[in-house]
């Protein structure tokens, strides 16, 4: 498989010696195919990485260790050119699209500016015609959003107006870091539907990083399961909601609500989840704290990933029985998945 975008072994530390260190992401690999596109979802709670993991995948900031490498380049060290592709093939989608609008430019405005600095058309006529296709592929009216502004339009139609810019460099890859939290629960599933439409009609391999288990189920091939910067448990998203193997996976899923009217209400003890990064050094499994399954090794070594299927892996002493996965590039357990969807 050769691939558009690799992490490898990217650790991020935070702070200095003398006033303590932080580990925001441990030693995390893994890629995305450049033959196929993919869906993979980032899950995990607040101070479990993944806002810094979209920053350093969008080039933001330099891992301390490790490196990202787009197109077999690495991204800190690409050229101009490679940095421009870069910035054209790979778009990304925050959380709040209120944030991002200036309210004295109408929407015009916003997608103008891409279309001009990539000469994406020449004349009015067809930066009009791209606009209004960009909007159309992401479900709305170019007649009744074109002219407006912001403040005219709901938080959702804002939002995917943000999907509509991205869409017009036609880009291999979008990251989209909590597209919809900021959004009506009743407008979240038909903006992910739109997401799940583009991967499937345009190509595009999407990172859709979240906090939410029930939305990455939604719209997933994929799913990564980070906890305190460290990879719990990956695969095909089916099998680990369906039949999560990580006690920390069990918990998230089991907290999701169902209208399941056997299941009473509280049955399930959620743990307060741990919410600071883990330390320089630490050496045991981050969850032995909040395990109910926690045994002495835990306490001892870091796990490492199990293969437990071929399309899925676990950090949890619970699996050691099986082969552990190479080199910790966590693509190896959903590749099987991804290669036959
Ligand atoms: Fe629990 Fe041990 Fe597995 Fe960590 S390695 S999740 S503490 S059983």
């Amino acid at each position: 498989m050769s691939a558009l975008l690799e992490v490898q072994g990217v650790t991020q530390i935070f702070g200095d010696k003398r006033r303590g260190q932080v580990v925001a992401l441990d030693n995390l690999s893994f890629s995305i195919s450049d033959e196929r596109p993919s869906f993979t979802a980032i899950v995990g709670e607040s101070g479990s990485g993944k806002t810094t993991l979209a920053r350093i995948l969008l080039g933001f900031q330099s891992p301390t260790i490790g490196n990202v490498r787009y197109r077999g380049s690495d991204l800190h060290h690409a050229s101009g050119r490679e940095q421009e592709t870069f910035r054209r093939e790979v778009q990304a989608i925050f959380q709040d699209p209120f944030e991002v609008y200036n309210p004295f430019y109408k929407v015009d405005h916003l997608l103008e500016v891409p279309i001009r600095k990539f000469q994406l058309a020449s004349g009015r006529a067809a930066t009009r015609t791209l606009m209004a296709e960009a909007l159309s592929a992401v479900g709305l009216r170019p007649e009744e959003t074109l002219g407006r502004y912001p403040h005219q339009l709901s938080g959702g139609q804002r939002q995917r107006i943000t999907v509509a810019r991205a869409l017009l460099l036609k880009p291999r890859l979008i990251i989209a870091d909590e597209p919809v939290s900021m959004v009506d629960a009743s407008l979240r599933a038909t903006i992910l539907e739109t997401l799940r439409k583009l991967n499937q009609d345009f190509g595009i391999s999407f990172l859709y990083i979240t906090h939410d288990l029930t939305t990455a189920y939604q719209v997933s091939d994929n799913i990564i399961v980070l906890y305190r910067g460290s990879v719990a448990e990956t695969g095909a998203v089916e099998r680990v909601i369906k039949e999560p193997q990580h006690p920390y996976t069990q918990l998230l899923v089991a907290s999701i609500p169902l209208p399941d009217p056997e299941r009473r209400w509280g049955e399930t003890v959620v743990a307060a989840p741990r919410t600071d990064a883990a330390r320089v050094g630490e050496d045991r499994c981050k969850f032995a704290d909040r395990c109910p399954y926690v045994m002495p090794i835990c306490q001892e070594t870091v796990p490492p990933l199990y293969r437990t299927a071929e399309d899925r892996a676990v950090a949890c002493y619970l699996h050691r029985e099986v082969e552990t996965v190479l080199e910790g590039d966590i693509s190896q357990a959903f590749r099987q998945y991804s290669a036959a969807s």
